[in-house]
């Protein structure tokens, strides 16, 4: 049969690019035959879930032969009453990049554009890409959103502005008066996804926006992840905030299970341990100002960051220390995909996992 497979793609997806998650541990290990690699690559919490997570899934897990609540009513209920949110402005997701999906899903046509800003998550052209419409790409301003710049991208095929806020891979952060001000310009029929997949951390050191903006801004869908300081990466739960209105539509194109009864039960119990969450942004906090110490002594500039992770221009080809520092146990990230090609991110981990980076990259030096 002389018919490809390639012949017979959707022309928007022939030319799309996967996802490169980081490297997992298990790879790294594997390769270089050692043990006891840090892995600082992908954001996740270096504490692990709350031991409440632990105990609710080994009571659910003898009930994974049953379907999950489709609706995810508890979890809902418990978002619910910890946020002062109705239900019924609630969105369950298989990680919050199934929202991302979602949204443009629902109000992406191929003759429509998205907006996002240069340096911003790798998700966002990736779904506009996937879904034939135009992203358009706005110019960085200090390594984060330049709102002023974004509003006037806007025309009118522009149906999606993204903006993660604190933004990954930069860390950099929008205040909140600045973003309300910038809600207030952007045109009520342009949705605004507020991507706040690391709210908890900027919040801890400047109030953010809450979920009560949904109220004001009916064009605005805000989501967040357990992925990141509630530590549930593996398990793949996030959720929207929207008008009931919109929640009504992203639900139409959600999966039926999309979240899985691990996932929920998880969650709901992550919610209920503050003191776990505040211990893992002390450390966070306490982490990221040694790092900082150690990128100024060591003649390093950095972007300031309000989550978990630091990018920093490692004076090198970052491809090339990422690469350097694997057989040294480390896993970083190049930012060479986010067109940062001297950029290295690196995940705040434990304190002795950042020792162990930072021992690793000063002796790269020394060799
Ligand atoms: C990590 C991250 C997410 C969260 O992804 P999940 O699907 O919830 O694991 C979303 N947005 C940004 C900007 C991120 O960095």
């Amino acid at each position: 049969m002389d018919l490809e497979i390639k012949d017979l793609i959707n022309s928007s997806i022939k030319s799309l690019t996967p996802y490169e998650p980081g490297k997992p541990i298990e790879d790294l290990e594997r390769e270089y035959g050692i043990k006891n690699a840090v892995k600082l690559a992908s954001n996740e919490s270096p504490l692990g879930p709350s031991p409440k997570v632990l105990t609710a899934l080994e009571e659910v897990i003898s009930g994974v032969h049953r379907y999950p609540d489709g609706n995810g009513f508890r979890l809902k209920e418990a978002l619910s009453s910890k946020h002062s949110v109705d239900m019924s402005v609630l969105t369950l997701g298989n990680g919050s990049n199934d929202i991302i999906e979602f949204v443009a899903r629902c109000f992406l046509s191929p003759k429509d554009n998205a907006i996002y800003s240069k340096y911003a998550f790798a998700v966002y052209p990736l779904i506009v890409q996937a879904l034939g419409a135009e992203g358009i790409e706005v110019e960085a301003k200090d390594w984060g959103h330049d709102l002023q710049s974004m509003l006037e991208a806007i025309n009118k095929d522009t149906k999606i502005v993204f903006i993660a806020n604190p933004n990954n891979p930069t860390g950099t952060f929008i205040k909140k008066n600045e973003m309300i001000r910038f809600l207030e310009k952007v045109p009520s029929q342009v949705i605004v996804l507020l991507d706040q997949a690391y709210f908890d951390y900027s919040n801890y050191e400047s109030e953010d926006v809450s979920f009560s903006l949904v109220e004001d801004f009916p064009n605005l869908v805000i989501s967040r992840t357990f992925s990141k300081a509630y530590g549930l990466a593996g398990l793949r739960v996030g959720y929207s905030v929207s008008s009931s209105n919109i929640a009504d539509y992203l639900n139409r194109v959600r999966q039926p299970f999309n979240v899985n009864s691990l996932a929920l039960a998880a969650a709901e119990s992550a919610l209920k341990d503050d003191e776990h969450l505040e211990k893992c942004l002390r450390i966070n906090k306490d982490e990221k100002e040694r790092l900082y110490k150690y990128f100024i002594s060591h003649g390093y500039d950095y972007i300031e960051s309000f989550a978990n992770f630091v990018s920093f221009d490692c004076k090198d080809n970052s491809n090339e220390v990422f690469k350097s520092l694997l057989p040294k146990g480390v896993i970083a990230r190049s930012m060479d995909i986010y067109k940062m090609p001297n950029h290295l991110r690196v995940t705040i981990g434990l304190p002795e996992e950042n020792s162990i980076f930072m021992e690793s990259l000063t002796s790269l030096n020394e060799s």
